[in-house]
Parts: C-alpha cells; structure tokens; sequence
C-alpha cells in the first residue's frame, strides 16, 4: 500500500495531509527518515514512527483500557471530560468508539475498537457477553441482598427480572457480580433493588478479558494498551 493511503488509514488525516507530513520528513521507517508519499509498503508487521511514538500498521485497532473516574463515554460530554482525550488523536480520528458505556464514576476495563462487528459482537444484548464488577456498597451486603440478584430483581422499565449469572460479598461491603445484559445503571439498580446503594463501581472483565487474572498487561486508571489477536 502506498505510504499517504497507510498514513490516513491509521487516521493522521487527509491523503494531502499526510502527503505533507511525509514530505516534511516528519516520518520515519526502521529509523530512517522517508519522503516519498507514494512508495509502495507491505503492510505485515509494518510500523513506522510519527509524533515521537512508534505505530504498528493496523487494518482495524482494538483498545482495551482502564477507565477513571470522572470521564464521560461520549464525544459530546456534559459535565467531564471526554474518555476519547485519553487516546492519541488518530486512534479516535480513525473512528474507534467505546465498547459500550461506563458511567462517569465507573472505573475499570473499557474497550474501544472502529470495528462494527467486534462491537457488536460484544455489546449486543443477545450475545450475552459477561461482565465482572465489584461493587463498593454502602450499607452492609448480607446474605438476603446476595439471594435478591440471584434469583432476579424487577428493575423499573425492564420486561423481565434482571439476575446476576453470580453474585458474592467479598467483604463486608463489597460484592462481586458478574452480569450478562448492559442496560443503563444496570448493576446500581440491580444493587439498590436488592436493598443496597452502590458507593462505587469497577468493571474488571469483559468476556474473557480481565485485568485481574494476567489476560490483559497490568493498567492503571487512564492507561490503556492495544488488544493482540490472542486476546481478541
Ligand atoms: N452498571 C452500572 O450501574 N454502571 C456502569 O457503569 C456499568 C454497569
């Protein structure tokens, strides 16, 4: 593929944009800096350097992040900040979206990707995908409030009672609840139904990606890491 089309491909603007870029040696390729827009590239395992970061030649990106708290999942945000600040601009200028939402005070693994079906895939409620979280609660979580989400809670607007696949307090006011729908406030309204009130909520697995069992490099809050097919 011709370098400009692999530079737009990876989002750092308009073919001329990135015609520019190349011709003002503002990339390099195996250390050397290239001139020519036009050069021909095979694109296996290719990476080349531009606004002092190496990038690695992707048909279609995967992220996968740890999310902070007070950033808002949307591009238009009301109160916060973006959580699409937190990755370079041609990550997002190339059209990765989050995976699904997070509110703003939810922290924890968010995955972003511009690939339709790998949303889909994961977000559409018929798949079923699993999500872990730990709730921080703020009352004690007892053994009633643990058989509540079991067995399903009738949330307000919902067509059918909304059950944790598995809930367990994992400390006094801690409960971990692994659930596979994704509707708005889903875990704080199973919560309070149960009889409690969420303080404060972390994801920590999507499917088969954790951050707690090694499947995914250790983040912090606000870092975030390309996803390798093994992962996918
Ligand atoms: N459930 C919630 O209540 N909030 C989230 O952010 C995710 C799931």
């Amino acid at each position: 593929m011709q370098l400009d089309r692999i530079l737009q491909s990876q989002g750092f603007g308009s073919r001329k944009e990135c015609r520019k870029a190349i011709r003002e040696g503002e990339v390099k390729i195996g250390g050397v800096v290239v001139n020519d827009p036009f050069q021909e590239y095979d694109t296996t395992d290719f990476t080349f350097e531009l606004n002092d970061w190496e990038w690695e030649y992707a048909e279609k990106v995967y992220i996968a992040m740890n999310k902070p708290p007070r950033y808002e999942c949307s591009h238009k945000p009301k109160h916060n900040e973006t959580i699409y600040n937190l990755l370079p601009d041609p990550v997002v200028l190339r059209g990765a979206q989050s995976v699904g939402r997070l509110d703003v005070d939810t922290t924890g693994l968010l995955l972003f990707s511009d690939d339709g079906q790998f949303i889909h895939s994961i977000s559409s409620a018929k798949r079923q995908v699993t999500k872990s979280y730990r709730a921080t609660t703020n009352q004690p979580v007892d053994d009633e409030q643990i058989r509540k989400l079991l067995e399903g809670v009738q949330l307000v607007d919902e067509n059918e009672p909304s059950r944790a696949l598995q809930a367990k307090r994992v400390s006094d006011k801690q409960i971990e609840l692994v659930v596979d729908q994704g509707q708005y406030h889903l875990v704080k309204r199973m919560i309070a139904a149960a009889g409690n009130h969420v303080d404060a909520l972390h994801r920590f697995a999507v499917g088969n990606l954790s951050m707690e069992d090694g499947s995914l490099p250790e983040l912090e809050l606000g870092d975030w890491c390309y996803l390798r097919p093994k992962h996918l």
